[in-house]
């Protein structure tokens, strides 16, 4: 048997180690075009405030690569022959597979303005780009940051940690208006003026300008300007489509598959970033680009190519980020709509969390520690809590396992309910329920 993975993020990694505790003598070849192989994509945002080095981003040992007895191929998959069960490598040579993964992530929408490719214009996708920023950081005196979501407050920190003055645009109101609410926006957007980044609100970009081949500045929709040396976009993601479409594959805002990771070509399975994924839960097809999800449906699709019959169940996505220094905890459904800084879905974001039914907020704490509660019928439909973290795991727990909420329900809905304890008493009793059955 022969197991072919396309693409050498988390997901495909996981599908390594699936298969392999299956199947200890198929053939695995893991492929990947970047030049770096494997290492933690969320840690570039560490990388580039210091606090990680580049050592750091790269987590697994020697050893630990080694028991899974795969060959590491580095080369870009050009075309997938489904009918042939063939790969095409750098247009030239042919790989064969009995069961072939693909998991080729997403990448950065580009920015679609004129002078978009002049140097000192970048994005943060992947390593390289961490490295470009860097670089340019060690010159730039100014920066521009434009988008949304948790990239974009990743490329303002990056900078500012290395001393660049940072300007952040804003097309909306609000920063990230479709997952947080109007005093979480405004949490974050303070605390960013207090580390001095000068925000400009109603602000779009409608050209990059140039002096001698360099960003020398941006001009805006309102006709103002504004000087700078770097340009730093996080306006979205798509997930890499192209290769699937052209193998004939059902699409729709991604891969399409299964609750087995199974495309519409039954040996080819996908996982990850590129993934939308059917939820019988929600019965709905989501696509998710969090880490956490990547890995767990590569994992299930491995044990599936191994002919292990598993189900991908999709727990509540969860996300722990840092937004402008606050630790952040994302859970469920938080939020609707859209948000004009971001195209579509960003990284480390679900689109479940903007899926949301009619539900009751309940909330508590106003200034660095905050909790949201998104509260349907009988159950959590979602939480947000910033700073203090005491809840994030119960809550996770609560809202994944659809914990029934109805003694707490008209407790949590009264004004001014201390809303924490509430859940903390909840918790209490309701894991000591959970352990004795
Ligand atoms: C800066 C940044 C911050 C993030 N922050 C968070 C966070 O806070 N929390 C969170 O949960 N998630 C976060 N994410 C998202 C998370 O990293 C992704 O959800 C996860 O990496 C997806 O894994 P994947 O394996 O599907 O895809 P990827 O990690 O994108 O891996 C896909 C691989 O396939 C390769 N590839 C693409 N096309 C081809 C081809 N044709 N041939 C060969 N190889 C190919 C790519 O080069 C890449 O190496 C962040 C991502 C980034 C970049």
């Amino acid at each position: 048997m022969r197991y072919v993975i396309v693409g050498s993020g988390v997901a495909g990694l996981a599908a390594c180690e699936a298969i392999r505790s299956l199947d200890a003598t198929g053939e695995i070849i893991f492929l990947g075009d970047d030049p770096h192989g494997y290492y933690s994509r969320p840690g570039l945002a560490y990388y580039l405030t210091g606090e990680m080095d580049e050592k750091g981003l790269f987590p697994r040992s020697k050893n630990s690569w080694q028991s899974l007895n795969l060959r590491f191929i580095k080369g870009k998959v050009t075309r997938i022959n489904s009918g042939e069960h063939q790969i095409v490598v750098d247009n030239s040579s042919r790989i064969g597979y009995d069961r072939l993964l693909v998991a080729v992530g997403a990448k950065a929408n580009r920015l679609d303005v004129p002078g978009a490719d002049l140097e000192g214009v970048v994005k943060l996708d992947h390593m390289e780009d961490a490295r470009r920023i860097l670089k340019l950081a060690r010159r730039g005196k100014t920066a521009i940051v434009v988008g949304g979501g948790i990239t974009a407050l990743e490329l303002v920190e990056g900078l500012l940690s290395r001393g660049v003055k940072v300007h952040y645009l804003l097309r909306g109101k609000r920063y990230w208006s479709n997952v947080l609410d109007k005093q979480e926006s405004a949490i974050i957007e303070h605390r960013l003026q207090e580390d001095g980044v000068k925000i400009h609100h109603h602000s779009e970009l409608i050209e990059v300008l140039e002096k001698r081949g360099r960003v020398h500045g941006v001009r805006l929709l309102d006709g103002r300007t504004l000087n700078c040396n770097i340009l730093a976009y996080a306006i979205g993601i798509q997930p890499r489509v192209e290769l699937a479409r052209e193998a004939g594959l059902a699409i729709d805002r991604g891969v399409l598959a299964n609750e087995y990771l199974q495309t519409s070509s039954p040996d080819i399975y996908v996982a990850g970033d590129v993934a939308q994924v059917y939820d019988p839960m929600s019965k709905r097809s989501i696509i998710d680009s969090l880490w956490g999800p990547a890995r767990e449906q590569g994992y299930t699709a491995g044990l599936n190519m191994a002919g292990k019959r598993t189900a991908y169940v999709k727990a509540a996505p969860f996300n722990v980020t840092r937004l402008a220094g606050l630790t952040t905890t994302i859970i469920g459904t938080v939020g609707r709509g859209q948000d004009q800084d971001l195209v579509g879905i960003a990284r480390g974001d679900s689109e479940t969390w903007r899926a949301l039914p009619d539900a009751i907020v309940a909330q508590t704490g106003f200034e660095v520690n905050r909790l949201r509660l998104l509260i349907g019928e009988n159950t959590l439909l979602g939480a947000i809590v910033m700073g203090d973290q005491k809840l994030s795991f119960p809550l996770e727990k609560i809202i994944s396992n659809h914990a029934d909420i109805s003694p707490i329900r008209d407790k949590l809905l009264q004004p001014d309910a201390p809303v924490g304890d509430i859940i903390a008493d909840f918790w209490t009793t309701w894991r000591a329920k959970q352990y004795a059955s």
